[in-house]
């Protein structure tokens, strides 16, 4: 699905003229591409039209970067489609929050209610794991080897053959120890069938769970919908979980579920273990379905050097962003190390070719020293910069009168971007990043 997608946007990028026709073919591979990914034919209209409605060819002045504005109007409509308008789930303090575990054998739900344990339990909340899944040879003692490794109290039998009460018993017991999150694992079938869901149903009125959690397959691909909708007709699933997102899948079916469910997914796994689970970010999961490169793996790189309180990301997502802050910024990115390796995902410097390659710290380097050279009026955008003060700039920190002319026409290019409020303007990456 990515590739089909980020193909198609490349294709257009390689197109001079942009006209209804463009936008039609453009459209056009975004559908087929979602239709494969099994993202129903109605939702695809429906995307399709708000993306021709936002998409105003004839009133685009003629100066603006028409190209830019599709990717980002496609960018913002995928980030819709994972959005189904209700708020994630969130436990709530001071009571037990019950939560089961619903999807096929083999999703990776137990592996995933135990990173959700972990999850909760190093943020400080009691929790414990209930092992309801009394079909499958093995499941108990899985989940108590998991269970132990977490350091999380379980609760299984060996015994009882019952589901629903071994689910009920668990729920009873740990309620009375007052575990805050209660989170119950049951059992999967390799298809969807009638006994499973029975199964689901009856365990869900025995223990009124407070959220059902959809696990999902990330390679799922096709049957995404079909078996998202199996689940929700039988229990109210209320959040999913994509895993196996370490893998190949760029995981187009997760769209297919929040659409089948109208839930949002909550995390997603990326690994065999404990740890391996990330929470969910709509602008990182489209990014990567575009091939747009890893834009988390950077942020927690930037954040590793920027602290959360940083004046420059304060002012960039505030709207007001000066030459100072252009510069505060600048002396962060270099911080990171050879910028070469990810200068392409930093939105708004990605088309700076000068900084492209192994001289790119260099001249990040010497628009430092520019900007050292300037006045405090002039950084704080008191001052314009004419023609003959950019020589006298150049003659000051010793570099070529065109390095002047490219850092201000970058700082006007970022002056630009500051007001995009879309999921690719940088006021919102840095509130991003900021968070
Ligand atoms: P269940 O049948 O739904 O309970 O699935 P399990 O939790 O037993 O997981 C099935 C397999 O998928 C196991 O081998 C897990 O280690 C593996 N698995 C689960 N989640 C992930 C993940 O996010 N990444 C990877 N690579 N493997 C996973
Ligand atoms: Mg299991």
């Amino acid at each position: 699905l990515g590739n089909q997608i980020s193909s198609a946007l490349a294709a257009m990028s390689n197109t001079t003229i942009i006209n209804e026709e463009t936008v039609n073919n453009l459209l056009k591979e975004v559908g087929n591409a979602l239709s494969k990914a099994d993202v129903s034919m109605n939702l695809i209209i429906q995307m399709r039209k708000n993306i021709k409605d936002k998409i105003k060819l004839d009133q685009m002045a003629a100066g603006l970067n028409k190209k830019k504005i599709i990717r980002e109007v496609v960018f913002e409509e995928l980030i819709k489609l994972l959005d189904p308008g209700v708020p994630a789930w969130k436990p709530v303090k001071g009571k037990p929050n019950v939560v089961m575990f619903v999807g096929l054998q083999g999703a990776g739900k137990t592996t995933s209610v135990t990173k959700l344990a972990f999850f909760y339990k190093s943020k400080g909340w009691n929790t414990a794991m209930v092992c309801a899944d009394t079909f499958r040879a093995g499941a108990f003692d899985q989940l108590r080897h998991n269970a132990t490794k977490a350091g999380i109290p379980y609760y299984g039998s060996e015994e009882v053959k019952d589901p629903v009460m071994v689910a009920k018993k668990g729920v009873e017991i740990f309620k009375k120890e007052g575990a805050e999150i209660i989170i119950v694992d049951t059992s999967g079938r390799h298809k969807q069938d009638n006994e499973l869901f029975e199964e689901m149903k009856q365990i869900e009125t025995s223990i009124k769970p407070d959220n059902v959690i959809f696990v999902m397959d990330s390679s799922i691909g096709q049957a995404a919908y079909e078996q998202a909708t199996a689940f929700k007709t039988s229990v109210k699933v209320g959040s999913i979980i994509i895993t196996k997102m370490d893998g190949n899948s760029k995981g187009g079916g997760a769209i297919s579920g929040v659409a089948a469910t109208k839930s949002p997914i909550i995390f997603i796994g990326t690994g065999e273990h404990i740890p391996n689970l990330e929470l969910f970010n709509a602008q990182t999961f489209v990014s990567k379905l575009l091939g747009y490169g890893d834009l988390s793996g950077m942020f927690n790189k930037i954040q590793e050097v920027i602290p959360e309180d940083s004046q420059s990301l304060k002012e960039i997502a505030s709207g007001k962003f000066t030459l100072r802050s252009m510069q505060a910024q600048f002396q962060q990115i270099l911080k990171l190390g050879p910028i070469d390796q990810f200068i392409g995902m930093i939105p708004g410097m990605n088309n700076m070719p000068q900084l492209q390659g192994n001289e790119g710290n260099l001249k990040l380097k010497a628009y430092i020293n520019i900007m050292d050279s300037m006045s405090e009026k002039e950084l704080d955008g008191k001052k314009p910069i004419n023609q003959k003060r950019m020589l006298s700039l150049a003659q000051g920190s010793g570099r070529h009168p065109r390095e002047i002319y490219e850092l201000l026409e970058q700082y006007k290019a970022f002056e630009k971007m500051i007001g995009t409020k879309g999921p690719g303007g940088f006021s919102n990456l840095a509130n991003m990043a900021s968070k």
